[in-house]
């Protein structure tokens, strides 16, 4: 390791579920194999992290969290440059969480479907950043060189942190919805941290994107967005007036011939998945990106009469991570974030709490 590195630093811990965090002063990692040590420029809060603070996810304490985060390489394993010849010391790099040192056999490692040989973001027993280990509301983090991703120059580490998890989770998704340019999709929980992003990301893929959410915050925060998407209440705009307003209206005999292509869920509750599912055409897609611990009730009548396909999405490959971060730097779509400094962590929370949307970003250099 680098004698100008210091030999401690300072971290965000989680200790116990349902406390603040406490920051605490830790010995520096050593990174191995095919570690990368990052000293961390940027790292980006996530409803994953608030749901972990409970204790409904895991067991990992005490852990410093965060899986969204970006930094500069500044001392490496002795297998990791090998692995991945792009990096060298003092590339800048965006993490996510997924995945550190895979097992490289496993069936997901096997059939990983264009990430390099014997890699896979979903190996079952790689580890996950901030989850089941450390991750990066610290000065330094410990991360695998095959899990990063080079930034674009035009990227700042603050731009890029949000996207690691937030960005790559709504692009992934719009993907799935195999649409072409002027496919229709919605995006229900448009104006929250990976909603803000899809609209974007959904307008500069070509796609005619309806936003929908819920809070006054968050509609301000969707419609002051450069995108040409159409944004409702659904407090007050009901699914079927929406798709009045947008052309697709149908009588009882039409019905199922109009309405949107695909569309995503984000928010926690049986509501927003009811309205999302009305707004589908017959064999429209429904791709479900919350988890609500009680789950979601599926109408049968919406499989089989109107072949409505629901599908889930969890982040994406490695591959699919370089190919957003592209998009986004040629695009600029970029993150309304706001910005703490490390210290103020539970600060951020607190305001996260309160609903107002985008993304809270951890600035280092604060
Ligand atoms: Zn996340
Ligand atoms: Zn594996």
């Amino acid at each position: 390791m680098s004698s100008s590195l210091p030999s401690t630093m300072q971290a965000q811990i989680l200790a116990a579920f349902n406390q603040p965090y406490q920051l605490t002063t830790l010995p520096l990692p050593t990174p191995t194999d095919y570690d990368l040590l990052i000293e961390v420029g940027a790292a980006s809060y996530c409803h994953t992290d608030l749901v972990y603070a409970s204790g409904a996810m895991g067991d990992t304490l005490p852990l410093i969290p965060c899986h969204e985060f970006a930094g500069t390489i500044v001392s490496a394993g002795p297998l990791a440059f090998s692995a991945v010849p792009a990096l060298s010391l003092g590339t800048r790099v965006g993490v996510p969480g997924r995945s550190y040192r895979p097992c490289t056999t496993c069936w997901e490692c096997r059939n990983n479907d264009g990430d390099p040989e014997g890699y896979s973001v979903a190996c079952p027993k790689g580890g996950n950043l901030g989850i089941t280990m450390n991750g990066g509301f610290s000065q330094y983090a410990l991360v695998d060189a095959r899990q990063v991703a080079r930034l674009p120059d035009e990227l700042t580490e603050i731009e890029a942190a949000p996207l690691m998890c937030a960005g790559l989770t709504i692009f992934a998704a719009l993907l799935k919805c195999g649409l072409n340019k002027g496919g229709k999709v919605g995006i229900i929980g448009c104006g929250g941290g990976l909603g803000h992003l899809g609209l974007q990301f959904g307008f500069q893929m070509g796609l005619e994107v309806v936003g929908v959410d819920a809070s006054d915050e968050a509609l301000k925060l969707a419609r002051s967005l450069e995108t040409k998407a159409k944004i409702f209440d659904a407090r007050t705009t009901k699914a079927e007036v929406l798709l009045t307003e947008i052309g697709e209206g149908a009588d009882k005999k039409t019905k199922g011939e109009s309405g949107l292509d695909a569309v995503l869920i984000l928010p926690e509750n049986q509501r927003g998945f009811d309205y999302g599912m009305k707004l589908l055409r017959n064999h429209g897609k429904c791709v479900v990106l919350s988890f609500p611990t009680s789950g979601f009730q599926v109408s049968a009548s919406d499989l089989v009469f109107r072949d409505i396909q629901v599908i889930g999405s969890l982040v994406g490959k490695n591959r699919v991570l370089k190919q957003m971060l592209a998009f986004a730097a040629e695009k600029n779509v970029r993150a309304v974030t706001r910005t703490y400094p490390l210290r103020d962590l539970n600060d951020l929370v607190e305001e996260y709490q309160t609903g107002k949307g985008g993304k809270l970003v951890i600035d280092m250099t604060l």
